[in-house]
């Protein structure tokens, strides 16, 4: 279970009673002092649970708070009483939390004093109880650190097992509603102990800082690494904290962040970030983040010439890997070794991946969707035992609903979500993701959606929306007139492209609707344009 996890690493030599567990908000938290709230927590919830079997033992814990040690021992706290942890976004409006919280049937809602009042409100419409996570001292105070009996004491109250659910999560909501997805004890377990692995390939030792939420917490964590939160993502945020911990001159600070991991909307942002600053702060900028260990990226395509202006600018090659919210993470590429552009890499240690096509593969042989059978997998669809049964092969091969591919040295490739990414263009099936790569090596071009719209001729119509750059835009309000025209677009991009895979629609927007991932649900975007 997650609890054994915890206590191993709790008892690792490594992890010094007082090493630092969490940094946020300037303060640092010990991992004895995050044991302690834990345990609190966990005693807290018991004694109010009054559910009708008179144990939490499957009881779920809604947890709302910013990225901070309170949240972190909220979710530790649930999981030493048997609860589930069922994690909250601040980020969403009151609908969506009560429609999570009434969908997961929250019992217990946990929240921090700056979002008490609010909460409480949420709490009452939904009828979970309301009760706040106790501060955590930080490792200046006086407060107790953990003994050997505290670390004994994890989970002890409970009768666990590792086929028990411990967290339900939602999926991030690309394709439709956000889907509850159940994880056990079992599954978290492995998933932290194999990123752990790869961790310690990786050479992460205690004194590494990494920055990150849910991905990049538990391993880490294990690993008996600090994770660094920042309240909430800003451009300028990061590149400041960078420069603090590698100044000009060379030196180091004694917390300095080693690894960082974001999605790919944050290295655009970063990139735009960068582009804007005057040249000395660029150098002083360029030159903290090479001295960063790593740099990691996942959660959707990382577009080439992203990653291209990436390494430009600070030398580090993005590892890139691919997850879902239904196995956490399975493919990616290697810390020593080739990282190769354009794949996910390969399958962590434990994991089988295979590609099953369909019968109209045609001209696409060895293109088909990713199955993916791991430690890790989620239990179920939570209430959606249909959905459930149809996302698995009868072999017990997660259905990813991705196409992909394998390359000649056992990368793997997405192209793409099967049901919006995949076009098929008289006859032959199109990457979105491929072109919008191409089109945004395109000087005017800041960002990209591709995708098919129905042709009665062809099936689907190579669609691309793009949004100019500042300059760009500049220029086209000045003017008055398009940035460019699609034969414009076209005669650029006919010597990178394939004849059938130019588009043949282009709409020139001032933003992508994107979600808190940074991805476009391209369903819904579709259905919009073609009511347009
Ligand atoms: P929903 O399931 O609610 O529609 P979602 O699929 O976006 O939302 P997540 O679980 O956050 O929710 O995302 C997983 C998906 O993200 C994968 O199925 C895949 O399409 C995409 N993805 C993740 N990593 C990568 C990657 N490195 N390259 C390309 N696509 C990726
Ligand atoms: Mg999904």
């Amino acid at each position: 279970t997650v609890m054994e996890v915890f206590k191993a690493a709790c008892r690792q030599g490594s992890l010094a009673r007082d090493s630092v567990a969490i940094r946020s908000d300037q303060q640092s938290y010990s991992y004895g002092q995050l044991v302690s709230s834990a345990l609190k927590i966990s005693a807290l919830l018991s004694s109010n649970e009054t559910s009708s079997h008179g144990s939490l033992h499957g009881a779920r814990i809604g947890i709302v708070a910013k990225p901070s040690a309170e949240f972190v021992s909220g979710v530790l706290g649930t999981w030493f009483s048997g609860g589930v942890a069922v994690p909250l976004a601040l980020s969403h409006p009151e609908s969506e939390l009560l429609h999570v919280m009434n969908d997961s049937d929250v019992s217990m809602l946990l929240s921090t004093e700056d979002y008490r009042e609010t909460m409480q409100n949420v709490a009452a419409k939904s009828s979970a109880r309301f009760s706040l996570i106790p501060p955590v001292a930080g490792v200046s105070s006086e407060t107790s650190v953990h003994d050997e009996s505290q670390i004994a004491d994890i989970g002890n109250s409970n009768k666990i097992d590792g086929e028990d659910p411990a967290l339900v999560v939602y999926t991030s909501g690309t394709t439709g509603k956000p889907k509850g997805v159940v994880h056990t004890h079992k599954s978290i377990a492995a998933q932290t102990c194999t990123s752990e692995i790869y961790l310690s390939n990786w050479s992460l030792t205690y004194d590494i800082h990494v920055h990150g939420l849910f991905n990049a917490l538990l391993a880490p964590l294990y690993a008996g690494a600090t994770v660094e939160f920042m309240p909430k993502f800003s451009v300028r945020g990061i590149w400041q904290r960078w420069r603090e911990c590698y100044p000009v001159d060379g030196s180091k600070t004694a917390d300095a962040i080693t690894v960082f991991t974001g999605v790919p909307t944050m290295y655009t942002r970063l990139i735009q970030g960068y582009e804007a600053m005057d040249p000395e702060l660029k150098a002083a900028s360029a030159s903290a983040a090479r001295q960063l260990r790593l740099m990691m990226c996942g959660s959707s395509a990382l577009p080439l010439p992203v990653m291209q202006q990436w390494e430009t600018i600070t030398g580090h090659r993005l590892l890139e890997r691919y997850g879902m919210t239904e196995f956490v993470m399975s493919i990616a590429n290697p810390l020593r070794g080739v990282r190769k552009a354009g794949t996910v890499g390969k399958p962590f240690p434990g994991v089988q991946v295979k590609i099953v096509e369909d019968e109209s593969a045609g001209d696409s042989v060895g293109v088909g969707e990713l199955c993916v059978k791991s430690p890790s997998l989620f239990k179920e669809y939570w209430k959606l035992p249909e959905v459930t049964k149809d996302s698995f092969t009868d072999d017990g091969f997660f259905k990813t609903g991705d196409t992909g591919k394998v390359d000649e040295d056992g990368y793997y490739i997405i192209l793409g979500r099967s049901s919006a990414d995949i076009m098929k263009v008289g006859g032959y099936k199109l990457s979105a993701l491929e072109i919008e790569s191409i089109l945004l090596e395109h000087p005017d071009i800041a960002e990209c959606c591709v995708l098919g719209l129905p042709d009665k001729d062809y099936g689907d119509a190579v669609s691309a929306i793009i949004v100019p750059d500042e300059e760009a835009k500049k220029k086209q309000a000045e003017q008055s007139k398009p940035v460019m025209s699609l034969e414009e677009l076209c005669s650029w991009a006919k010597d990178k492209l394939a004849p059938y895979k130019l588009p043949t629609r282009l709409f020139i927007w001032d933003s992508l609707p994107r979600n808190a991932m940074g991805k476009v649900n391209k369903k819904e975007l579709k259905k919009q344009l073609v009511g347009a």
